[in-house]
């Protein structure tokens, strides 16, 4: 009976699946406007996670879900670290550089 753990759980901004929060990718809107990636979890401010499949990546960037989470604006760069997380074959298609 004793002896729970508790595990925090956040959900994808994409495909809300609930998962633990050390799986999933956190971006973070640190207090001083910055975006970026927080491969701790820790970083102070504002966060958005997304489960890391190539899928939610690109839909998420396409339907500017991170941006709305973070209620900031999502630098390119920041995009493109992130589809190269999830899938590198693939988000050559999705930032349509495979013309
Ligand atoms: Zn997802």
């Amino acid at each position: 009976m004793a002896g729970e753990k508790k595990i925090p759980i956040r959900s994808c901004v994409s495909c809300r699946v609930h998962c633990e929060k050390k799986k999933l990718i956190r971006i973070v809107r640190s207090p001083d406007g910055q975006v970026r990636i927080d491969p701790t979890g820790k970083a102070p401010g504002r966060g958005a996670y997304l489960c890391g499949s190539k899928e939610c990546t690109v839909q998420a960037i396409k339907k500017n879900k991170l941006s709305k989470a973070l209620r900031c604006e999502v630098p390119e760069s920041l995009k493109t670290e992130l589809l190269n997380l999830s899938s590198e074959e693939e988000a050559a298609m999705a930032t349509g550089n495979a013309q």
